[in-house]
């Protein structure tokens, strides 16, 4: 088995199918985020590859769904062992593929990755499924739940490793066979996984993983006849094609999408905790998680008060080399994302908007073998209208803006008025104010003071442009099965 390849310097990738790792004739660039160099070739796969993984996993299916959910769970669980032996190493591999702090890689990611395997092995020994009581013309009813078949999977590069184990892990503690994607831009830790698939003792063909492009290796995927259901996160744009594509063959769809996520805080916020938590809100992982906050609506009466003290906490938020324990944020994923994000501060400006810190006001201090990476500070504007560009838009960059606002019935309008609904925070110390906004709120997830935190067993995913469907216990379990209601007449 060709498992590894260190061509001229250059790590270079291979598919991963029916089991063997398979060189492709070409290749993409894959950059060090944090030196602008390339590091890594990664496979440029297209439908010629996908047919083949295709049909490994055609193959596989009918043994693997066969097995019980305890003799999957087992093979999981191993898995899981398997990487966290590895950490330091998968989170040193995620930070350079991906530009990320080693610090967040190594206590969010791959931590993260590990659970969702050990979760998804335990959660599937849990469901139970329906039988009617109803003896109805002399019948028994009752469900079953079976998998669907081959599950096509695609991912985006914010979170690498930590989101496409969130697809693979249901899918195939459910009987399902895999082809999964990565990002082109962050496939290094998915081919190190690839690399422990053998030991764990999953069968050849069950995971398989085709590197390369969404317009060639994501869009045969999601085309394929044989794939009968697609697991999505990334973009509303990529969502919408994704969605036209599967639609002639009537696919079972789950898409995770963007956001645009408000803060509300009320003047009775614990105003110390808040601004802590608003800060990792708006700037973890450079700002680059779906869930950031990137619109902060502050009741008029503490709005000064908040700016001010949120602005000095912001500028504490330390930008630099991803390695340096002592950084909270490390470089942007690529050079047009940081061109685009700082188009959206230079639009902020041209939109009537002031930058209290970061892009274009604070200058970072950076090694001269990091000069060329694409970092940049985190920043906070205010003064913008809610109809502003960059109020409506998804920014995924460690941007946020700060607006005040003066009644409960406003702080809502202000927070549902953009196209997104997947996340929102509230901060108030008033129970009674707190169970109103979050129902009246549109949004799939909503924290009230506290952020991030997250239960596996319940529902995740984004109202409006924000997504379609949810994933997390119960609910991947439905996904990623077939309910089928059988009537005996005895
Ligand atoms: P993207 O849509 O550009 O790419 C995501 C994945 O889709 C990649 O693997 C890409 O190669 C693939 N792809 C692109 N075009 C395709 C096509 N035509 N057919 C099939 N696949 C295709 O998104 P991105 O830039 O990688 O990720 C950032 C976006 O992801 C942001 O909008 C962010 O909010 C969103 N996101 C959402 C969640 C969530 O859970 N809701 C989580 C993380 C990121």
């Amino acid at each position: 088995m060709a498992v590894t390849s260190q061509k001229s310097s250059y790590l270079v990738l291979e598919n991963f199918i029916g089991g063997d790792f398979v060189s492709c004739a070409k290749h993409l660039d894959s950059y060090d985020p944090s030196t602008g160099e390339v590091y890594c070739k990664v496979p440029d796969s297209g439908p010629e590859e996908v047919e083949a993984a295709v049909r490994a996993a055609k193959k596989a299916f009918p043994e693997w769904s066969s097995r019980s959910p305890e003799q999957r769970a087992q093979i999981l669980n191993k898995l899981a062992d398997l990487i966290e032996e590895r950490l330091f190493e998968f989170a040193q591999a995620e930070s350079r593929d991906q530009g990320k702090t080693v610090t967040f890689a190594r206590n969010v990611d791959i931590p993260r990755s590990v659970y969702n395997f050990r979760f998804f092995a335990s959660s599937v020994l849990h469901h139970t499924t329906d039988c009617s009581q109803m003896d109805h013309l002399g019948c028994l009813n009752y469900t079953i739940r079976c998998p669907v078949g081959v599950a096509g999977l695609i991912s985006p590069w914010n979170l690498p490793l930590y989101l496409l184990t969130w697809k693979i892990a249901p899918a195939i503690a459910t009987g399902n066979t895999v082809v999964a994607k990565p990002s082109e831009m962050t496939s290094v830790t998915a081919w190190m996984m690839c690399k422990l698939m053998q030991k764990a003792g999953v069968p050849p063909g069950v995971v398989n993983i085709v590197f390369g492009t969404g317009p060639r290796a994501g869009d045969a995927l999601v085309g394929h006849p044989d794939v009968p259901l697609v697991s999505f996160t990334g973009s509303t744009l990529t969502a919408q094609r994704i969605t036209e594509r599967s639609a002639p063959h009537c696919k079972k769809l789950s898409l995770e999408l963007g956001g645009k996520n408000p803060a509300i805080i009320f003047a009775d916020a614990d105003l110390d905790q808040c601004i802590e938590t608003t800060v990792r809100s708006s700037f973890s992982n450079q700002g680059e998680i779906c869930l950031c906050t990137s619109r902060i609506y502050v009741e008029r009466s503490i709005y000064k008060t908040f700016l001010e003290k949120f602005v000095a906490a912001a500028r504490k938020w330390k930008t630099g080399v991803p390695s340096d324990p002592s950084n909270n944020n490390g470089a942007l994923i690529s050079r047009e994302h940081l061109e685009k994000v700082r188009n959206f501060v230079a639009l902020a400006k041209s939109e009537g908007g002031t930058v209290h810190c970061g892009e274009g006001v604070d200058m970072l201090d950076l090694p001269a073998a990091n000069v060329n990476g694409y970092f940049m500070p985190a920043t906070v504007i205010s003064g913008l209208s809610d109809s502003s560009t960059v109020m409506q838009e998804e920014i995924f960059g460690p941007v946020t803006c700060v607006s005040p606002f003066d009644t409960e019935d406003e702080a809502v309008a202000k927070g549902n008025g953009v196209r997104y609904g997947l996340a929102a925070t509230v901060w108030s110390q008033d129970v009674g104010k707190v169970h109103r906004m979050a129902r009246r709120l549109q949004a799939g997830l909503v924290w009230s003071n506290c952020w991030l935190v997250r239960d596996l067993n319940l529902p995740f995913g984004g109202m409006k442009n924000s997504g379609v469907g949810r994933e997390g216990g119960k609910d991947s379990y439905h996904f990623f099965t077939e309910v089928k209601t059988i009537t005996i007449k005895h």
